[in-house]
């Protein structure tokens, strides 16, 4: 039978421990989601990395801003500019140097 000192002791520590966890979860989150990542997973690892959860967001590469509905994000196989096409078009002309590109040959 554990002594009171020793379970209150263990009891704030597990407490404060979520409070620093969700913190650095919060921080980790939001610096995921402005490089659009998912932010749940670094709130996730923040409770197993603490503050490290910070740093590896900070250092993980931005996704491209996504496709708005309805639409892809695609890079022209010519010129790599990112251009949004509708999902139902089979090829789309590029804005900047208006090459015309298959979509599935710019999706790989
Ligand atoms: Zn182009």
């Amino acid at each position: 039978m554990m002594e009171s000192a020793t379970v209150g002791f263990l009891v704030v520590s597990v407490i404060a421990w979520v409070i620093v966890a969700v913190i650095f979860g919060l921080c980790a989150s939001t610096i995921a989601e402005r490089k659009y990542l998912n932010g749940g997973n670094y709130l996730l690892l923040a409770f197993l990395l603490g503050p490290l959860a910070i740093v590896v967001a900070g250092f993980m590469p931005a996704r491209p801003r996504p496709a708005p509905t309805g639409m892809v994000s695609l890079e022209c196989s010519v010129c790599n500019a990112r251009q949004n096409v509708a999902k139902e078009k089979h090829w789309f002309s590029c804005w900047q140097c208006k090459q015309r590109t298959d979509v599935v040959a710019a999706s790989r």
